[in-house]
C-alpha cells in the first residue's frame, strides 16, 4: 500500500486516530486532514453551550493544532466527490487531492429545503457551531422585546434546544414565548414514559409543544404547516431529523437508502478496501443503525485500527455495534432524562451522570490546549 493517508472530516468517529497520527506518521506515511473547520464542537454538549452551561472552549477539538503537532498535515476544505479508481478527491474550490487510503467522517446535516427564503432568522442545530450563532440572536431579540422562538423537530435535538433556550432566555433576565413543533408526537421513537416526562418538564417552563403537525415551508418569518395552519416566528431552530451529504451517491459509491456510505463490519466500503468510514456518514450493509453519536464513538478504534491494517498489513478487526445505548436527554434545567429502551427516569441524577459521560470524553480528545484558548471565534 502507498504512503497517502487522507482523513476527511474531523468528526467524533476520528478522533482517535487524530489524537495517535503518530503511528501513522512515525512509519513513513504522510497524512493529511481535510476539514471545512478548524474546529470540530462536540453535539452531546452542543446545547448546553447554547444556554450558556458550558463555555465553547469546554466543547471543541482544536482539529488544525492537533494535527499539526502530530505532524500531519491539515487543509481546509470540503470534499465534494471521490474518484474510487484514481484514489483522487475532488474539493469544492476545485482542488485535488490523492490518496492510497481514505477515511470518511463528514456527519450529517439538517435538510433546509423548507426553507423558502431568507436564512437571517433560521438556525438549524447542525453544524453544531451554529447554536453559538443562535445564542447571540436569543440574547439580542430578548434585549429588544419579548420574541417568538420556535424549535421544529420533535426528536431528542429539538427537546434539548427548547429546554436551554428557555434556561438562555431566563439567565438573561429576558422573556420569550417557547414554542416546540413536535412533529407526529414528541421523541416517537422512544419509550411513552420519556414523551411523559419530557412533556411535564417543558409544560411547568412554559414551552408550548405543539404535536401533529409538520412545517410543510418557512417563509417570511412563519412556518406553514401541511394543514394550512401556521405560526410566526421571530427565530426559527430546525432540528427536522438529518441526513447524508450526496458526497458518496455523486460519486456512484454503493450506499444506503439515505445516501450514506455501504461499509461491511471492518468499516471499509463493500466495493473499495481502501475507502474507510464512521459515524453519521456510514451505513453498515447489514444492519441499520440509528444516527446517534455513541456508534460514532464505539468506531473510533475500529477505525484506527484497519486504517494501520490497510497501510502495513494485518488482521482488520470487527465492528461489532451495541444492541440497546445509553440516551440521556439535557433539559437545560439542571435535569435530564434517562433513557435506555424503556428504562426511563428523570432528575438532576440524570444531568450530573450525563455532565460526568461528556466531559470525560472531552478529556480523552482535547489534547489542544482547548480549555485554555478563552479567544472567540465567531464562526467557531
Ligand atoms: C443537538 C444534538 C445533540 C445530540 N446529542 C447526542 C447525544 O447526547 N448522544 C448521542 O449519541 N448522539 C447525539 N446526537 C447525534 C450526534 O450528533 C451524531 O450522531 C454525531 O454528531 C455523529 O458524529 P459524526 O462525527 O459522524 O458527524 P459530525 O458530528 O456531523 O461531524 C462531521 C464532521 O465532518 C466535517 N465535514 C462535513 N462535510 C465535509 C466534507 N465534505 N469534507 C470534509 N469534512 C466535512 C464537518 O465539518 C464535521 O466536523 C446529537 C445531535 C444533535 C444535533
Amino acid at each position: 500500500m502507498g504512503k497517502d493517508l487522507v482523513f476527511v472530516g474531523g468528526g467524533h468517529a476520528h478522533l482517535t486516530a487524530l489524537v495517535n497520527l503518530k503511528d501513522y506518521t512515525d512509519r513513513g506515511r504522510r497524512v493529511t486532514l481535510i476539514s471545512p473547520v478548524d474546529r470540530h464542537y462536540y453535539s452531546g454538549m452542543g446545547p448546553g453551550m447554547l444556554s450558556g452551561m458550558y463555555a465553547p472552549r469546554e466543547i471543541r477539538f482544536d482539529l488544525k493544532k492537533l494535527v499539526e503537532d502530530r505532524g500531519a498535515q491539515f487543509m481546509r476544505g470540503k470534499v465534494v466527490r471521490v474518484h474510487p479508481e484514481k484514489r483522487i478527491l475532488d474539493l469544492e474550490d476545485g482542488s485535488r487531492v490523492s490518496y492510497d487510503v481514505v477515511s470518511f467522517n463528514t456527519g450529517s446535516y439538517v435538510p433546509l429545503d423548507l426553507v423558502k427564503g431568507s436564512m437571517e432568522h433560521v438556525f438549524p442545530v447542525k453544524p453544531i457551531v451554529n447554536l453559538l450563532k443562535a445564542k447571540r440572536a436569543v440574547v439580542r431579540a430578548i434585549e429588544k422585546g419579548r420574541p417568538e422562538l420556535v424549535v421544529l423537530g420533535g426528536g431528542p435535538a429539538g427537546l434539548e434546544l427548547t429546554g436551554n433556550i428557555r434556561r438562555l432566555v431566563t439567565d438573561n433576565h429576558g422573556d420569550a414565548t417557547i414554542t416546540l413543533i413536535a412533529g407526529r408526537r414528541l421523541l416517537p421513537n422512544l419509550a411513552e414514559k420519556a414523551r411523559t416526562l419530557a412533556l411535564a418538564s417543558l409544560k411547568k417552563r412554559n414551552i408550548k409543544v405543539i404535536e401533529g403537525v409538520r412545517a410543510d415551508r418557512i417563509e417570511d418569518n412563519t412556518v406553514i404547516f401541511t394543514d394550512g395552519n401556521s405560526i410566526s416566528f421571530d427565530l426559527v431552530f430546525p432540528a427536522v431529523g438529518v441526513k447524508s451529504y450526496p458526497i458518496f451517491k455523486d460519486s456512484n459509491l454503493p450506499v444506503a437508502e439515505d445516501g450514506a456510505l455501504t461499509v461491511n463490519r471492518h468499516l471499509h466500503s463493500v466495493a473499495y478496501p481502501n475507502i474507510f468510514g464512521g459515524g453519521d456518514c456510514v451505513s453498515l450493509e447489514d444492519k441499520r443503525l440509528d444516527r446517534v453519536g455513541v456508534y460514532a464513538v464505539r468506531q473510533n478504534p475500529i477505525l484506527h485500527a484497519n486504517l494501520t491494517a490497510a497501510l502495513e498489513g494485518g488482521e482488520m478487526k470487527r465492528f461489532t455495534p451495541q444492541e440497546t445505548y445509553l440516551l440521556i436527554f439535557n433539559l437545560g434545567d439542571g435535569t435530564g432524562i434517562f433513557v435506555r429502551k424503556s428504562w426511563v427516569w428523570n432528575g438532576t441524577l440524570a444531568f450530573k451522570l450525563k455532565d460526568y459521560i461528556d466531559r470525560k470524553f472531552m478529556k480523552t480528545f482535547q489534547v489542544s490546549g482547548e480549555r485554555e484558548d478563552t479567544r472567540d471565534y465567531p464562526d467557531g
